[in-house]
């Protein structure tokens, strides 16, 4: 909470000791490798060397000034945006996002920015009451916070008809998809007071009814949904932990009274995304799994139209692999715990979760996490958005045939070959998926090969038939999945011509781990194309208010300085990029990761030119510790990437024996799921018969996991071009998930890889600090005594009198039509002089 409001005289005499405390000394931060920084002053300079006085302890240091960070003055403490700092460096923006956030001020601007850092505790920042007092106010008329982000792109998409963005980013546990629900709570909060009241909720004339015929019947008279109460009375086991319920939803019951049935549809799409594409990790129980965009479009009255998620990489491996103390995605334990019994007869599930290979080998149980009351909340948001009974049922199957497939038993028989002694658990996979047993088996044990020009029969090895059930798990659950927000989005998307949107983005930060896969190469190198549409952004407004105020000004584009990073991950062609060289490798005979390894090193070493200076953001290749490896220089910093399996990842990994079966199958949703593959195939012997080693990469057809990604990632680029940009950096204060501590080189290092600090550096080059020429006037008139007349006097004018007479250096100011502009540190100078009055 901010510190108690002293009177106004009062304040002023404190803010005045406070400076005069501060002019006192020569104050700067020191670097300290467990606390960041600490605050000390300087007594002594020599020699490029400081000696500086530690404020706790009063030890003394020895350090060369160029360590030093100069400190604010007292007058830029807990500033609501950093870019107002006059000593914009790392020491001072941690700084004051430490003291802001001990007193609870999560949010705080940093230009461009809305930094969030997770509270990890609920604090009363979301009520009705918030929300209206964010609701058609200004950035600066109220403390920075998530709505007033949200409030802007509602204002600006109804003032220009321009469709807008809210992009969030952050790492793992940082708070992204929390942020993206109360973005959406105050977006569906103020759509619903927009509604006209004929369009009010009534469920009978409400055309969104038609895609819930569910929606009805779980409807009780008080207009909340059965499990809603369910969950109300539940929830006192939930008050020590933190909200990580998945049901998502951050409304008061008040508030969800009010919604429209198409808001509260949107909001119910949540638990379902979060049940199948959320897993408890070690850094956060309720981790997102996936990227995702959601568009919500508004009719041209302000109404909430409908919805559009597309979703990014899904870690689909989860469902087979994961480390010890983490489990899969909720929803297979979900299932297992919440499901009726004839649910569990149909889908043959007679085990507990002990009993599945697939679950018993890592954790089970998350503090916090009541997985019987997930499912219940799970159920009733598939009813609410309108999934059939059978669609359901589909979706269950699914995750019921992958625990199923994990129990098949392979072994090996004595010369090597795999073989399946028991065939009843395979029976029950079968059943399941509706496909044939003995082509099942023998699709998995035995497929048919193309050797030379004929088809043969190829023994597998029990290793290779266990990967290619593993193979099987990943691609049955990721297209389910693709086909579950497929399906959400035909029940809410009624985007029409006349609507706009505001997209949010939830997509994991940079990622720079002790061993970097295949995984961070795709998140980062999508990050450093966001990070690109920043710079890109940032210049482009900066431009504007240079011309806007008619500043003459070479405003660099740092946009620009990320592009051979990103050329050196994306470009085909000529110069090729690690993707399409990998691409080039998947189909090449005999390739392995070591052969992709070196091909990437040798074309290399013959483009970079030597000695190149340094340069953040620009490319730098170089060979890494690895055996199999490489590093790129990012914005963020250096990433050594590890191709360990970097092959096998990017294929599509499933034989097209086991393909063919599973696009036939007689259960049409899951031969849909692969239909795919049957319209490239024409699923008929001749056609497969026919099908060589080159494979068509034409839509539909199969492509690589890279392919597909830098398809999706350019479709992302370009509907976000298309908007106008607002960015939300999520932090993780600590690694304990406590509230209160803040541990700062890790909160540094987030700055520094989400672009926090990178938007400050450039800020720099510019006159980050500006003000009206009437606050200029304001402030420090009374260092120019007599200079202005008395009367009235034009405001550039009399900046202009007052810049001449306080002996600024001309490259350390503009002055424009309606501001003047600064470089950093002048202000701090200026204050400095008017305390020294
Ligand atoms: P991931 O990349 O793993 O999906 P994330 O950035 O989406 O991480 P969240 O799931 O949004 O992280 O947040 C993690 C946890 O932090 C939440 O479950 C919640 O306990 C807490 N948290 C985050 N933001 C807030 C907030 N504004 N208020 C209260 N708690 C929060
Ligand atoms: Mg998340």
């Amino acid at each position: 909470m901010p510190p108690p409001r002293l009177s106004h005289s009062a304040e002023a005499a404190r803010a005045a000791a406070l400076q005069a405390e501060f002019n006192e000394k020569k104050w700067v931060w020191v670097p300290d490798d467990k606390e960041g920084y600490l605050s000390g002053w300087v007594v002594k300079e020599e020699d490029d060397e400081g000696e500086v006085v530690m404020a706790s302890g009063g030890e003394i240091r020895r350090l060369p000034l160029y360590a030093l960070s100069k400190m604010n003055p007292p007058k830029f403490d807990r500033v609501d945006d950093i870019a107002d700092l006059t000593f914009l460096n790392e020491a001072s923006v941690v700084h004051n996002l430490r003291l802001r956030y001990g007193s609870g001020a999560i949010y705080t601007y940093s230009g461009l920015f809305l930094v969030a850092i997770n509270p990890y505790q609920n604090l009363p920042l979301y009520s009705d009451a918030i929300v209206h007092q964010y609701r058609g106010k200004r950035r600066d008329e109220n403390p920075p916070h998530i709505f007033a982000v949200a409030e802007r792109a509602w204002v600006n998409m109804g003032e220009e008809r321009e469709n807008q963005s809210i992009l969030i980013t952050g790492e793992s546990g940082a708070g992204k998809t929390e942020s993206t629900k109360k973005v959406i709570q105050y977006l569906a909060a103020i759509a619903t007071d927009a509604r006209p009241p004929t369009n009010a909720p009534s469920h009978s004339q409400s055309p969104s009814l038609a895609g819930a015929p569910a929606f009805n019947s779980t409807m009780p008279a008080t207009g909340l949904p059965r499990s809603s109460s369910f969950r109300q009375n539940n929830t006192s086991s939930h008050k020590k932990h933190m909200s990580i319920s998945a049901s998502g939803s951050a409304f008061s019951l008040t508030s969800k009274d009010r919604l429209g049935i198409i808001e509260y549809q949107i909001l119910q799409a949540n638990p379902i995304l979060e049940a199948f594409g959320n897993a408890q990790t070690q850094r956060n129980n309720n981790s997102s799994r996936f990227g995702k965009f959601i568009k919500i479009s508004f009719s041209p009255d302000g109404s909430i139209a409908g919805a559009n998620i597309d979703w990014y990489l899904l870690e689909k491996s989860r469902v087979v692999v994961r480390s010890e103390a983490e489990r899969s995605f909720h929803i297979f334990y979900q299932l297992m715990e919440g499901a009726s019994n004839s649910l569990k007869e149909t889908l043959l599930l007679d085990g507990e979760i002990e009993d599945y290979e697939y679950l018993n080998k890592s954790r089970r149980e998350v503090d916090g996490i009541d997985d019987q009351e997930e499912w219940h909340a799970l159920k009733n948001a598939l009813d609410v958005v309108g999934f059939e009974p059978e669609e359901q049922l589909n979706l269950f199957r699914i995750v019921a045939a992958i625990l199923h497939i994990g129990n098949i038993v392979i072994t090996s028989t004595r010369s090597d070959d795999a073989s399946m002694p028991d065939p009843s658990q395979a029976e029950r996979v079968c059943h399941l998926l509706g496909i044939p047993i003995a082509e099942f088996t023998r699709a998995v044990l035995r497929p048919r090969v193309m050797a030379g020009r004929e088809w043969v029969t190829q023994a597998r090895t029990r290793q290779q038939a266990m990967e290619e059930l593993a193979a099987l798990c990943k691609t049955l659950y990721e297209k389910s999945f693709g086909m579950l927000v497929d399906r959400i989005n035909r029940a809410l998307d009624r985007a029409t011509l006349k609507s706009t949107f505001i997209g949010v983005l939830d997509i994991a930060g940079f990622e720079i781990f002790d061993v970097n896969g295949y995984e961070q190469l795709l998140i980062n190198y999508t990050n450093e194309r966001l990070q690109q549409f920043f710079n890109h952004h940032m210049f482009v407004l900066e431009q504007e208010e240079y011309a806007r105020e008619g500043i003459e000004w070479d405003y660099v584009n740092f946009g620009l300085d990320l592009q051979p990073t990103i050329d050196l991950i994306e470009t085909s062609g000529n110069a090729i990029g690690v993707l399409s060289l990998l691409d080039e490798e998947c189909i090449m005979p005999k390739a392995t990761d070591l052969t992709f390894t070196n091909k990437l090193h040798s074309l290399w070493a013959s483009e970079t030119p030597s000695g190149e200076e340094e340069h953040p953001g620009r490319l730098k290749y170089e060979p890494s510790r690895f055996e199999q490896g490489f590093t790129i220089h990012h914005y963020a910093g250096r990433v050594e990437y590890h191709t360990d399996g970097w092959l096998e990842k990017n294929k599509d990994p499933l034989n097209d024996n086991v393909t063919r079966v599973l696009a036939s199958s007689s259960e049409k949703y899951v031969a849909s799921l692969f239909s795919d593959f049957a319209e490239a195939t024409g699923i008929n012997a001749n056609a497969f018969m026919s099908m060589g080693k080159k494979r068509v990469t034409k839509k539909g057809a199969f492509r690589t996991v890279g392919q597909r990604h830098k398809e999706q990632l350019a479709s992302l680029m370009g509907q976000l071009h298309g908007t106008q940009p607002h960015f939300i950096r999520c932090i993780v204060p600590n690694t304990m998930k406590k509230p209160g501590r803040v541990d700062v080189p890790l909160v540094l290092d987030q700055l520094r890889c989400n672009g926090v600090l990178e938007g400050i550096r450039i800020a720099r080059l510019g006159y980050p600090n500006r003000l009206p020429f009437v606050e200029f006037r304001q402030r420090y008139e009374v260092l120019t005594p007599g200079i202005i007349p008395r009367g009235y006097m034009d405001g550039r004018k009399a900046c202009m009198r007052m810049v001449s007479s306080l002996d600024l250096e001309k490259k350390d100011f503009k002055i424009g039509t309606s501001k003047i502009f600064f470089k950093a540190g002048v202000l701090a100078q200026l204050e400095e002089q008017r305390d020294a009055l």
